[in-house]
């Protein structure tokens, strides 16, 4: 292609809003361009990056049996209200009614539509397993976006999923696509870490994202550096030192601290350790208020106390709430005395301490020496807290546990039963008895993909592309094309000679000055590039320069296509 006939334009000027490395350079080369907040047109430079995207997945799922099938962005409610996610989702979901009355959604996600289709055929376990992908835009209307493409509304995801008779069979279709996404991962240049997740929303048994690590990822990442344990946030457990107490219970003391409400603070005001304090905070559920309590030196982790409560919503009780409740401004809750439609639940932490500190329920004023089931109903205990660094691993039960920025660019799934029990797949055994069908999904975000690969590899010149996706293998720069017509002519002729053997070639024939030229080059970031100049030709030939190297080297007119090939080939 020539660089002259592009529609995009390299441009000096970042995005005003832009923060995100990924943001900036992939506006200022020309790759993408924002149509709305948090929606994009991908550019021709874009636009191959995502197609060879595409392509990789569609090569590595054929060689394992995945079948292709492309399914519809606008869903029925109807469909969406079976498994209750129209509710559930309400929120990311953008909905809206036909000419004719119907209601219809942009689909943020494609179980329930493949969960239609997969009843419609699937009889009997011979018809087993199956496993289906598409390459499909998706649609969540979130209230935050940010950092160009790396978290959209809309956005290309490549979705998979698989059924199978039991749960054996869901074992073996989750170890083909694993497989497939490592290998999909290797070709594509992208340098993922596999870590243990939670299910979330999508609910169901087991989960693995794949994460690329880098300083602006918003996920925290446990990875122990003993052993392979790796996990997200949301899902890490850690082993910290028990807190040690008397045996003796004191008798409980109300407090006056005028307006301290910080852990550190208060056990400064108080002389005891943060171990012995205890945070209590409230939260809105759709099942209620439930009061979450954890050791003063830890904090809650909202995920896992989503699924200790089995609760879809969650979030800070409102002030009006904890006065209503609490009788106290914010900051002063606690479980002594709290009406009995608070549901409490304490993290394993705060187990087994006599004597510790509580919120008193009246503003300004502290509870000292509380003790279970003597002050208030011994609560539920559950597993609601976030690991931290520096923790002994879970695993090895040696080594210590640090904590990294990364972006999640791949999350499968083991669902189980949850949408055909939902949805009805089922499916006659050999003894002729229904049994409902174990299903998997298994998605990577294609445009955030290319978002994170450039945060983690760009540099400060501009993009760099592995060569398995860069949108050009070579990129052949010629100068003063205008005025020199033995290069103009030899630039031309080598950039048919490349086209015919089959390189992906942009020709940068404008009629710009040298240093325009290398800067946008370094910019858009191919791989390879090649410069033909007067200067080159009296150094033997052309200028070769790989993006990711500091030294160019001369390569002569007769060898640079064996020369490109095995560059491409290595
Ligand atoms: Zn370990």
């Amino acid at each position: 292609m020539y660089q002259s006939s592009l529609i995009s334009k390299t441009t000096k000027e970042a995005p005003k809003d832009a923060t995100a490395i990924s943001h900036k350079l992939l506006t200022q080369a020309g790759f993408i361009f924002q149509t709305a907040a948090g929606i994009y047109s991908y550019l021709p430079l874009g636009w191959r990056v995502l197609k060879k995207i595409d392509q990789i997945i569609r090569e590595e799922f054929e060689k394992r049996g995945v079948q292709d099938l492309l399914m519809p962005i606008i869903h029925p409610v109807k469909l969406w209200e079976e498994t209750g996610r129209a509710e559930d989702w309400k929120d990311l979901i953008a909905r809206f009614k036909s000419k004719r009355g119907q209601e219809l959604i942009i689909a943020p996600t494609h179980e329930e539509t493949v969960s239609d289709i997969a009843r419609s055929f699937i009889n009997s376990y011979k018809d087993l397993p199956i496993i289906v992908n598409q390459n499909q835009l998706k649609f969540r209307d979130e209230t935050r976006v940010q950092g160009g493409i790396l978290r959209t509304r809309e956005f290309m995801m490549q979705d998979a999923y698989s059924f199978d008779a039991d749960t054996d069979g869901l074992q073996k279709s989750y170890d083909i696509m694993r497989e497939a996404y490592i290998a999909i991962f290797k070709r594509i240049g992208a340098d993922v870490i596999i870590v243990a997740a939670d299910s979330g929303a999508m609910g169901g048994s087991g989960s693995e994202e794949f994460i690329l690590l880098t300083e602006v990822g918003e996920d925290k990442i446990v990875i122990c550096k003993g052993c392979e344990y790796k996990a997200n946030m949301e899902k890490a457990d850690g082993i910290y030192t028990p807190f040690e107490t008397d045996a003796e219970m004191k008798p409980m003391e109300k407090v006056y601290g005028e307006g301290i409400i910080g852990v550190e603070e208060l056990a400064k005001f108080l002389d005891l350790p943060p171990e012995l304090a205890t945070k209590t905070i409230l939260f809105q559920t759709e099942k209620g208020v439930v009061a979450a309590m954890i050791r003063g030196d830890f904090d809650i982790n909202e995920a896992k106390l989503k699924n200790a409560l089995g609760v879809i919503e969650l979030n800070l009780a409102s002030a009006q709430t904890i006065k209503d409740l609490t009788g106290a401004e914010v900051g002063y809750a606690g479980p002594v005395n709290l009406p009995e439609s608070v549901r409490v639940i304490a993290d394993f932490s705060t187990e087994g301490r006599t004597n510790f500190e509580c919120g008193g329920n009246e503003t300004d004023y502290h509870l000292i020496n509380v003790n279970f089931d003597r002050d208030f109903p011994t609560p539920e205990f559950a597993d609601i807290r976030s690991v931290q660094a520096g923790e002994t691993c879970p695993s090895c039960k040696k080594g210590k546990l640090k904590i990294e920025n990364g972006i999640e660019v791949g999350h499968i799934f083991q669902l189980g039963t949850k949408y055909s029990e939902s949805m009805g797949i089922q499916y006659s055994a050999e003894d002729g008895s229904k049994t409902l069908v174990q299903m998997g999904c298994y998605g990577i975000g294609m445009t955030r993909l290319i978002a994170s690969i450039t945060e983690q590899i760009a540099d400060d010149k501009g993009l760099v592309w592995p060569l398995g996706i860069a949108p050009f293998q070579v990129h052949l720069l010629g100068l003063n094309l205008d005025k020199d017509e033995e290069i103009s002519m030899k630039a031309h002729d080598l950039y048919e000679t490349l086209r015919k053997e089959g390189i992906e070639v942009l020709f940068d024939n404008r009629n710009i000055s040298a240093g325009k030229k290398f800067a946008d080059s370094d910019l858009i970031g191919i791989p390879l590039r090649l410069t033909l100049s007067k200067r080159s030709l009296e150094n033997g030939g052309l200028e070769w320069k790989v993006r990711t190297e500091d030294e160019a080297k001369s390569v002569s007119e007769a060898d640079i296509i064996a020369e490109i090939k095995s560059f491409l080939n290595a």
